[in-house]
């Protein structure tokens, strides 16, 4: 039985005043629920605040990207390293956000996830397709290129480690991202059940072990209907992340 996991991205959302009365909620309300991992991907610059507020507690921080870099002239990036630091267990990784307009091609995605595993965290690797991918019957196609960086892309020692730190993939249709529709239940089942099969292809006792997420307007109103599918072990969200009552009962 894989435990749910809920993991919250507040994007570029938050101030050191708004943070600590959520964390604070979040801490409260969450300390005693059972059979739910939760989370909070925060911008780089509160994880001291999210680490200070969550220490001790049953919700776990992370950062929301790590640098393609380790170390060196290249201003403003953080490295998985740095963010390790601050006690996080988790970044996000290839957020479509990230690779949209070719920020974050899937070789610098891999590089990314394969810093955050030498640093000791838990990648949260996201894949998806757009509207027009999925209109043009191509979404397994492009999921599954994606996903070659994580089956084929780690070397023995990288996949190893992925397992041990129980590496997570999120599935985030792009369409439904921030929009308010969400995918079906059944077109989310599919999809995950495709990305099971895929981890398999390397895996198998890995593949009935990882969790897959799902992202793209999950929110307390529809939670229960994607999460009772057979491979959806839990979600990733956006904007019902930011208010503590819909961050709470989507992990109820
Ligand atoms: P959303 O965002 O829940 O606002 O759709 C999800 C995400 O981008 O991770």
């Amino acid at each position: 039985m894989r435990k749910k996991l809920v993991i919250g991205n507040w994007k570029l959302h938050g101030s050191l005043l708004e943070n600590q009365g959520l964390l604070n909620r979040l801490k409260q309300e969450l300390h005693h629920l059972e059979g739910v991992d939760a989370a909070v991907c925060l911008p780089y610059v509160y994880l001291y605040q999210a680490q200070s507020a969550l220490q001790g507690s049953a919700i776990a921080w992370g950062a929301q990207n790590v640098s393609q870099f380790t170390e060196g002239a290249y201003t403003s990036c953080i490295s998985a390293k740095m963010v390790a630091e601050f006690g996080c267990t988790y970044t996000i990784v290839g957020h479509s956000e990230r690779r949209a307009l070719k920020l974050e091609s899937n070789q610098v995605a891999t590089k990314r996830l394969l810093n955050a595993l030498h640093a000791g965290l838990t990648p949260i690797f996201c894949v998806g397709e757009t509207l027009d991918e999925r209109d043009g019957g191509m979404a397994e196609l492009i999921v599954r290129n994606q996903m070659l960086n994580v089956v084929y892309g780690l070397d023995d020692a990288a996949f190893a480690l992925a397992k041990k730190l129980n590496m997570v993939i999120a599935y985030e249709p792009v369409w439904a991202i921030g929009t308010g529709e969400h995918a079906t239940p059944e077109q989310a089942q599919r999809m995950h059940a495709f990305i099971r099969m895929m981890i398999a292809e390397r895996d198998r006792e890995f593949s009935e072990q990882i969790r897959i997420l799902y992202g793209g307007s999950m929110a307390p109103k529809n939670a229960e209907s994607l999460l009772i599918m057979p491979d959806i072990d839990g979600g990733l969200l956006g904007r019902a992340a930011l208010v503590a009552e819909d961050f709470i009962d989507t992990c109820r």
